[in-house]
C-alpha cells in the first residue's frame, strides 16, 4: 500500500495536460492501486485523479462508498453529455474551497479498465458530476475555474 501526498492547487502538475497510458502494464496498476490507496486514506474524497499525486497520466479512482460505486478509468473519454445541473463541488487538492459548478446532467464516458478492456459507462446526476471533475484534472482544469459562486467556509467532501 502506497499513500501519497495529494498535491495542492499552485503547483504546476495540476496545469498539465496529463499523458494517455500506452500500456495497462505493472506500473499503471500499480497507479491505479496508489490512487485508490491514497484517496481511501483521506477518507473524504470521492474521487482522485492521476496529477493529484503528482503523475500527469490519464486516469483515475472514483469511489461513492454509501453506493457501493468504485470505479477505475484509465484513457478516460467523455463521449457523449447532456443536460446541464448546477451542483456543489470540493476538491482534495483546493481545501477549504467549495463552489457551485455547471455540469452535463448525464454522459458516457468510454475508458480501459486495469485488466485492458475496453469498457462504457453511462452515469448521471452525482456520478456523472464527479465523472466530469475527475477528467477535468487530467486536461489540467480544476473545478474553481469552472465555479460560479464560492463558499469557503464549508466543509463539504472533496472530490
Ligand atoms: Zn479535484
Amino acid at each position: 500500500m502506497a499513500v501519497y501526498q495529494i498535491i495542492k492547487d499552485g503547483d504546476p502538475v495540476l496545469r498539465e495536460k496529463a499523458k494517455p497510458i500506452t500500456a495497462v502494464n505493472d506500473a499503471a496498476l500499480r497507479l491505479l492501486n496508489n490512487l485508490r490507496d491514497t484517496l481511501r486514506e483521506t477518507a473524504r474524497g470521492v474521487g482522485l485523479a492521476a496529477p493529484q499525486i503528482g503523475i500527469s497520466k490519464r486516469a483515475f479512482v472514483i469511489e461513492i462508498a454509501d453506493e457501493d460505486i468504485y470505479y477505475e478509468m484509465i484513457n478516460p473519454q467523455i463521449i457523449k453529455m447532456d443536460g446541464r445541473e448546477e451542483g456543489w463541488e470540493g476538491c482534495l487538492s483546493v481545501p477549504g474551497v467549495e463552489g457551485l459548478v455547471p455540469r452535463a446532467e448525464k454522459l458516457k464516458v468510454k475508458y480501459l479498465n486495469r485488466e485492458g478492456q475496453e469498457c462504457e459507462l453511462f452515469a448521471e446526476g452525482y456520478l456523472a458530476r464527479v465523472v466530469q471533475h475527475e477528467n477535468d484534472h487530467l486536461d489540467g482544469i480544476l473545478f474553481t475555474d469552472k465555479t460560479i459562486a464560492f463558499n469557503k467556509d464549508s466543509e463539504e467532501e472533496g472530490e
